[in-house]
């Protein structure tokens, strides 16, 4: 069930296809086994495992999972909920998340992996909004543009709901978000 006023934004063949473009883009600078790919949860889950994937090389894997201290889904402040398992000093990590909104997510995980001595962090995400950051950021790779409304959908919950859909869905741009 699709809660009212979404609309599908992404097919389950179109975010496939944007997961097997990214990795096609990322797989120069992959070295196997030796690559980190640092996946924040819980969002991001989906998109990691698509991605590696069809990147199919051999990768590590890691995650990082943070909260923002409003409880909102725009972060505010955010904090460290649980960190890595693994040992990133000197290891290039590339940092998965689902979504860019702010881009404080990926400036606050960056910042954390840089101080466990990653040798190097780049984003990735899936989707990107199309709105100004409020980080300093590199830009991430990306899968697809979107406008700046809210998604749910393939991990992308709304108030703890509809992570499982197989499919990306986009408030309609004439309903209020809700946020
Ligand atoms: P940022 O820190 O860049 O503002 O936001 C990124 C995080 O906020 C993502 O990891 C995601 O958890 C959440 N987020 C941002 N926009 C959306 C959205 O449209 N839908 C959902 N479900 N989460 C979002
Ligand atoms: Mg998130």
């Amino acid at each position: 069930m699709i809660p009212a006023g979404f609309v599908r934004l992404l097919s389950q063949a179109d975010i496939l296809s944007g997961a097997k473009a990214v990795a096609d883009r990322l797989r120069p600078q992959i070295k196997p086994g030796a690559t980190t790919f640092v996946a924040v949860l819980d969002g991001a889950l989906f998109f990691l495992t698509d991605l590696i994937q069809e990147l199919a090389m051999d990768v590590k894997v890691d995650f990082l999972r943070v909260s923002s201290y409003d409880g909102g889904e725009t972060s505010g402040d955010l904090k460290l909920v649980s960190g890595l398992m693994s040992n990133v000093a000197g290891a290039d990590v590339l940092l998965v998340d689902d979504i860019l909104d702010s881009g404080k997510t990926l400036a606050f995980c960056t910042d954390y992996l840089k101080s466990r001595g990653a040798a190097s962090v780049r984003g990735v995400v899936l989707l990107a909004k199309e709105r100004p950051r409020l980080a300093a950021i590199e830009e991430p790779a990306v899968g697809f543009h979107i406008p700046d409304r809210f998604v749910i959908g393939y991990g992308l919950d709304w108030q703890g709901r509809y992570r499982h859909l197989r499919e990306i869905f986009i408030k309609d741009a004439e309903k209020e978000t809700p946020r």
